[in-house]
């Protein structure tokens, strides 16, 4: 192709408990990596404070924090609230760990009784009756909670118009870092990565000036014979950078 746009998603798929569904593994971003396409602050990894608590297989369901804007209370197992429910999402999520690793536990409570049978059914239907689903009465028992890996900040470096730093190649939404998110996103405004970023991209492969390639036959590469030792292979590799940028971020962090 003249151009490629790379628009893979986020990389839930690599942890454990993550509200993204499993088939989002960052591939896009082991390409990139074979191929030395610059990455940026791939360790600016979003974990949301509270999802429910599952053992299942899938994503983890997001318990927004408006419930915790009305008065929900997150209870250690013994039942004791054990912080400040309105901390940013990155703070409480620290806060919840230490909590879980006190008591030796894998999950805390969400009470959300204080909010009342009339405003939890009114302003959280879905919520009340997917916690029915999975055997909880919201309106009598605190649920079981855990935070999950939920947005990805970082990824392949982009500039304004999308463009990667190989020529003809793109890359927007979750997969991309634009850097209009720094370290913590806010909430409900990710769609800024994936539509901006994707009309912008759009316009400059619409405008660029190419030569048009001439078609190379497509042979099957050997890599692709084994599907599962590569998705492996890619994820190990992605771990490794992620380790990688983390430790270049906190040598940074000391030395400022
Ligand atoms: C539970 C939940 C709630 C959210 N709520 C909000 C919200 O309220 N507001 C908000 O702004 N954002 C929200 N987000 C975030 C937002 O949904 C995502 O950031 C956004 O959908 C990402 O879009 P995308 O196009 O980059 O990737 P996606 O929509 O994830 O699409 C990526 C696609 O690439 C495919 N893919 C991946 N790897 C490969 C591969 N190797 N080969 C072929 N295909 C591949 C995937 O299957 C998928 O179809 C939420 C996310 C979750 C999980």
């Amino acid at each position: 192709a003249n151009s490629i746009v790379l628009a893979c998603g986020g990389i839930g798929g690599i942890f454990k408990n993550s509200t993204n569904y499993e088939s989002l593994q960052g591939d896009a971003l082991s390409i990139c990596l074979h191929h030395h396409v610059e990455l940026e602050n791939i360790d600016y990894i979003q974990i949301h404070p509270t999802t429910l608590y599952s053992t299942k297989k899938g994503r983890r369901f997001l318990l927004s924090e408006s419930l915790r804007g009305e008065g929900a209370r997150l209870l250690n197992i013994h039942g004791k609230r054990f912080v400040n429910e309105l901390l940013p999402r990155d703070l409480l999520t620290d806060k919840i760990n230490e909590q879980m690793r006190i008591d030796h536990s894998d999950h805390v409570f969400l009470d959300l009784t204080p909010i009342g049978e009339t405003a939890l059914r009114t302003h959280f239907p879905h919520i009340c009756s997917r916690c029915q689903e999975e055997g909880y009465d919201v309106f009598h028992e605190p649920i079981p909670v855990v935070p999950a890996q939920h947005y990805f900040m970082g990824g392949i470096k982009i500039d304004l118009s999308g463009k990667t730093s190989m020529k003809d190649l793109y890359a927007c939404g979750e997969t991309s870092c634009s850097n209009v998110h720094g370290r913590n996103r806010l909430a409900s405004n990710s769609l800024l990565e994936s539509l901006v970023f994707a009309k912008k991209a759009a316009e400059d492969i619409m405008f660029s000036q190419f030569e048009p390639k001439a078609l190379l036959p497509f042979t099957m590469k050997k890599i692709y014979q084994d599907t599962s030792k590569l998705m492996q292979d890619y994820q190990d590799e992605l771990w490794s950078e992620i380790e990688r940028w983390k430790l270049i971020h906190e040598r940074n962090n000391i030395e400022a």
